[in-house]
């Protein structure tokens, strides 16, 4: 039978409004009016609550198989769950093998069955000498490709140099796959951190850490990719930037049509230099959490429109590689774990920064829904609420207040910089392809997530 879901405000591509969802067969047959004469169709009336599209969170590692001790299918698509995410793209590394080839991509499809709470979707690597695998990867059903200008913290998945970006983009041209970058390269940071180790640094104080990985590295991985993807004709993107010094150069291949895309996270958007304790390893990411006006600065190119997305870059590990004891920032693992808050940690800043619900949430909805679908190749299909996508949407109050307990950590290891965070707004029901999958009872009783592949 068919289902429909309303409420007074509804994010459509007209907005948020009052509207009806009309689902059948796992998707969304139609847009109707809140009022609607619906002849054979369940009703399920939300109220004033806000109803999204299920978001899509285009940077996460899941780190399954082989590393199922920092991460999980499970774990991360649960946590996935209890933030309005319906859709995850896994990152090609910290899994066991890294997905480089064809064989390793399914060991991923086999480690994930039965355990994906919402579906998601993977990423494909690009490694020094790899370049020969990159056309069955293309086929295999993968959204686009991963690649590192520096040392990825993973031995096995190895960045990548100019002429072997060449090789990869050769092979990744005409495929209508991105290649997504991690944009810093070695040079900066290595004469940054000689010079820090030389004058006796203390690797405690977050400063140093954020002296050892300067904007500039950024900068010159920027400069040489946005050069590289007019070159090749080939779509590039840049993942978590954190340095607004890059956005003049985006500017510019924006304006002349360059195919270049770029996301920054949640965590920069939020957090700020001046704030990170020293010893505070669960802050460390990479490129590193800048200064507030830095931060300023990634809001109004997000606000414009240069920053086309927000990801997490959720990426966990065994607290213990966190040395938290020693806090040292030269030693710990880099990566922030957040799955399961991005949303109300958007909704909060932009509600600070004066934004009123109807604009916040279209925001929103355009950033961690439509452009990362976009990105991921799955318009249409996810992220938006609209005919003829999937029926994933997420009931939200945009009032509730909170803050984040242990309890409220869905991932595997308790341990991430928003632990004590007061928030607002709170998602209270997830839905994926027409049924809920979380909710005030907790989860459904099994997991229903599928794999989305290219086609
Ligand atoms: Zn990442």
């Amino acid at each position: 039978m068919a289902q429909a879901f309303r409420s007074t405000r509804v994010l459509t591509a007209g907005g948020l409004a009052p509207a009806t969802l009309l689902v059948e067969d796992e998707r969304i047959s139609g847009i109707l009016s809140w009022d609607a004469a619906l002849a054979g169709a369940a009703l399920r009336d939300f109220g004033d609550a806000v109803l999204l599209p299920g978001l899509v969170d285009s940077h996460v590692h899941i780190n399954e198989p082989g590393r199922t001790e920092w991460e999980g299918f499970s774990t991360a698509t649960q946590a996935a769950a209890t933030g309005g995410v319906t859709t995850l793209v896994d990152m090609p590394l910290n899994c066991l093998p890294e997905t480089t080839d064809v064989m390793a991509l399914e060991a991923k499809r086999a480690a994930a069955q039965g355990k994906a709470w919402v579906d998601w979707a993977a990423w494909g690597g690009v490694v020094r000498g790899n370049a020969e695998n990159l056309p069955a990867l293309a086929a295999s059903g993968i959204l686009g490709f991963k690649c590192f200008l520096i040392h990825s913290g993973i031995d096995g998945f190895a960045w990548v140099d100019e002429p072997e970006l060449r090789l990869a983009l050769a092979r990744l041209k005409g495929t209508g796959l991105p290649l997504l970058a991690h944009a810093e390269v070695t040079g900066p940071v290595d004469a940054a951190t000689e010079k820090l180790n030389a004058a006796g640094a203390d690797w405690r104080k977050y400063a140093t850490y954020l002296a050892s990985r300067p904007d500039a590295a950024e900068v010159e991985a920027i400069a040489l990719l946005i050069g590289l993807a007019e070159e090749f004709e080939t779509p590039v993107h840049i993942v978590h930037l954190a340095s607004a010094q890059a956005l003049p150069l985006l500017a510019a291949a924006r304006l002349r049509g360059a195919p270049v895309t770029v996301e920054t996270c949640v965590q920069y958007l939020w957090f700020a230099a001046e704030e990170i304790p020293d010893g505070a390893t669960e802050f460390k990411c990479a490129p590193p959490i800048r200064r507030k006006a830095n931060r300023e600065a990634l809001w109004a190119a997000l606000e414009e429109g240069l920053i086309d997305m927000a990801t997490t870059d959720h990426s966990p590990c065994p607290p213990a590689m966190k040395r938290r004891e020693e806090g040292r920032w030269d030693l710990a693992w880099g990566g922030i774990a957040s799955l399961g808050l991005a949303l109300p940690v958007m909704w909060t800043a932009l509600h600070r920064r004066g934004m009123g619900l109807k604009d916040g949430m279209e925001r929103v909805g355009g950033w961690m829904g439509a452009e990362t679908a976009r990105l991921a190749g799955l318009t249409g299909r996810k992220g938006v609420l609209a005919a003829g996508a999937d029926a994933d949407f997420v009931v939200f109050d945009p009032d509730a207040e909170w803050t984040v307990a242990l309890e409220d950590l869905r991932f595997r290891h308790k341990l991430s910089p928003y632990l004590g965070t007061e928030l607002r707004g709170r998602v209270r029901e997830t839905w994926l392809r027409g049924e809920q999958i979380f909710g005030p009872d907790g989860f459904t009783d099994q997991p229903r997530g599928r794999e989305l592949v290219q086609r």
